[in-house]
Order: structure tokens, then C-alpha cells, then sequence
């Protein structure tokens, strides 16, 4: 079957399925503090036939994400069945979460029998203190290390940490993050901060750049470029001594838009082509009026062929996207 291909020739291989738009934390740059989803999440065995038919169609990895993925019930159960499926060149799907890592301590061997292949954790401060600021949780820093740790050992490996720096909040922990992701044998992934937060705060002067990060970094120690895939997110750097490994990821002031392999199906069953699509395709609402596989391939393709060439942050022409992080799935 023809690979998935946008109108720009751009192979999409990585699929993400937000499995609910709830979430036990309420990380400042992200959610404004309220309680509630603001969707109805979908009957698992409906996420189980979207990647199926994802996967037919030559999608090689999937991450489940939300919201907070490990709030939903029966997670382990399609992780599992995931695990079954054959992407189209017959070869099993690369199965990933991303996590704020709060429940990961029990949950992560169940996960790796289950067919997991890798876990990446959200976390903003390695300082308790503030790490309750961001998250707006007490008590929310030894869960997730005791996650990361409990991940490592069931051999979700490498583990990733995801970090938001935002000016004036945790610019400092930049140096704190390299220092633990030598101890603790993680790889670190600073992201940029983008324009996707419910609360509109967003401005070019709150974001850390790529350039800023690498510069703080090396003052700490010297760090070398790892030559990576023109399709990976990420910059990688190692430090020199050979310890420890970090990446940027840098959307606003390095875009890598030419290169994106990704689509993103939310908690409610809608296709979006990028997090900054100003609307969404209602795979479920196909699904509801009895779809056939082959239908549902038939508007996938169509829906992925009309991809955006690329996001427009910081441009005047900027539109916000119709959805926050939280209710797409990060
Ligand atoms: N609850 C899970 C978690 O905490 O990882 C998964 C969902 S969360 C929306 C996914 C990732 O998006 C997290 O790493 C989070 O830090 C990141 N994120 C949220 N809002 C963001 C923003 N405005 N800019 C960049 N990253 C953001």
C-alpha cells in the first residue's frame, strides 16, 4: 500500500493518541487551574481501531498522551493490543507514552509486559519546591523521581525527561536538569515554550531559546552536537566526558516543520494535522455512522494530504490554534 503522504511529500510515520483530555496537574504554562476535561473521552477499543487503521496505512510509531494518560483506565489492556498490531511493512508499532510520570511508580512494569517500549516524563524543576509551583501539586516531585526511577528499572530505556522552561520561572534549572540527567541516566529534552496554553500568556520574551540553553549548558560542561535524522525533533548534544545526553527541541526559534512526520488524534476522536491547525477532521463521527476500515483509510489519506506547510508563531499572520496542548495531546 502507497505510504502516507501530505501534498508537501511528507511521510507520516508517528501517530499520537491522546486518550483523555483530563489531567491531574495543572502546569502553569499549560492549564489555567481548572478541574475538568473539556471532552468526552472515547471507549478504548475506539483508540485500539484508529491506530489499527493508522497502522495499515504505514504509521510505524504511536505515543499515547493526553491530558494525563495514565488516568485512563484500561491502559495496559491497549497497550497491549497495541502491541499486536503490524505496521504496513509487516513490522510491530514502536510504542511510547508521554506522562507526567505521578502514577508511573506502579504502573510502569505492568506497562513494559504489557509491550511498551518507552516512557517520556514531564518535569519542569528538579527543586521540590518548585516543582509544587509549576505542577500546582504538593508533593508531586518524589512521585514522579520514584517514576522515572521505576521506569528505568522495568527497562523502558532510554528514559526521556521533558522540561518547558519559561523566562523568569525555571530558566535556572537548566544547569540543576544536566547535572540530574547524568545521576540519574536519563536523556533530557528541553522544549520550547509555544503558544498552546489555555491561559494566552505566551510571548517571544517568556520563551529559552535553543541558543540560550546551549549556552548556560556549557558553562556547566562543554557539549558536542550528535549528528541526528533529518525527520528527529530534537538537537542532541552529549556532554564531553561522555556522560549524559540532552536535546532541544526547538519549535519557535529552529522550526522543523519541513521535516514533520506527525498527526494527532484527541481524546474525542479528531484528526489534527498540527498542534497549530485552527480546526480538526471527526475521524469518530465516521466511525459513529459504521465507517468501514477502508473508508476510514480513504479519509485519513485525504484529511493527511491537506497537512500545513507550517506553523506561524510569532508571525504577524499568527491565528492561535482552535485547541490548547492539554485538550490535543502533546
Ligand atoms: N500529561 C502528560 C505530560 O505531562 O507529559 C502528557 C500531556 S502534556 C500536554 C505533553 C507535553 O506537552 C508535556 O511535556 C508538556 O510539558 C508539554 N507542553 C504543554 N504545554 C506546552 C506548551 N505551551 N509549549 C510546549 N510544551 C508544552
Amino acid at each position: 500500500m502507497a505510504a502516507l503522504l501530505d501534498k508537501f511529500g511528507r511521510p507520516i510515520t508517528d501517530l499520537r493518541i491522546a486518550i483523555t483530555d483530563h489531567c491531574n496537574y495543572k502546569c502553569v504554562y499549560c492549564r489555567t487551574g481548572n478541574e475538568g476535561a473539556l471532552y468526552r473521552d472515547l471507549p478504548i477499543a475506539d483508540y485500539l481501531r484508529m491506530a489499527g487503521v493508522f497502522a495499515a496505512l504505514g504509521i510505524k510509531k504511536v505515543r499515547l498522551t493526553g491530558g494525563e494518560p495514565l488516568l485512563r483506565k484500561g491502559i495496559v489492556e491497549l497497550v497491549r493490543d497495541l502491541a499486536k498490531l503490524r505496521s504496513a511493512d509487516g513490522e510491530p508499532l514502536e510504542l511510547a507514552i508521554t506522562t507526567n510520570g505521578h502514577l508511573l511508580a506502579e504502573m510502569a512494569q505492568p506497562l513494559k509486559d504489557a509491550g511498551l517500549d518507552r516512557v517520556t516524563v514531564s518535569m519542569d524543576a528538579v527543586d521540590r519546591d518548585r516543582f509544587a509551583r509549576i505542577t500546582r501539586v504538593p508533593n508531586g516531585y518524589d512521585n514522579v523521581l520514584a517514576g522515572i526511577r521505576a521506569a528505568k528499572r522495568a527497562g523502558l530505556e532510554p528514559v526521556k525527561v521533558n522540561c518547558v522552561l519559561l523566562r523568569g520561572f525555571n530558566e535556572d534549572q537548566i544547569i540543576p536538569f544536566g547535572k540530574f540527567a547524568r545521576e540519574e541516566g536519563v536523556v533530557l529534552r528541553f522544549i520550547e515554550f509555544m503558544p498552546l496554553e489555555e491561559d494566552r500568556v505566551w510571548s517571544p520574551d517568556v520563551v529559552v531559546t535553543l541558543d540560550e540553553i546551549l549556552e548556560r549548558m556549557s558553562e556547566y560542561l562543554p557539549l558536542v552536537e550528535i549528528p541526528h535524522a533529518r525527520s528527529e525533533t530534537s538537537r542532541r548534544y552529549r556532554f564531553e566526558d561522555g556522560l549524559g545526553e540532552i536535546g532541544i527541541i526547538a519549535p519557535v526559534s529552529h522550526p522543523f516543520c519541513g521535516h514533520c512526520s506527525r498527526i494527532r488524534v484527541t481524546s474525542d476522536g479528531k484528526i489534527r494535522t498540527c498542534l497549530f491547525s485552527v480546526w480538526d477532521h471527526d475521524l469518530h463521527a465516521q466511525m459513529r455512522r459504521g465507517a468501514t476500515d477502508a473508508e476510514l483509510e480513504a479519509f485519513i489519506r485525504e484529511v493527511v494530504l491537506h497537512k500545513e506547510e507550517r506553523h506561524h508563531i510569532g508571525e504577524p499572520d499568527f491565528i492561535p490554534a482552535s485547541r490548547t496542548m492539554v485538550h490535543i495531546g502533546g
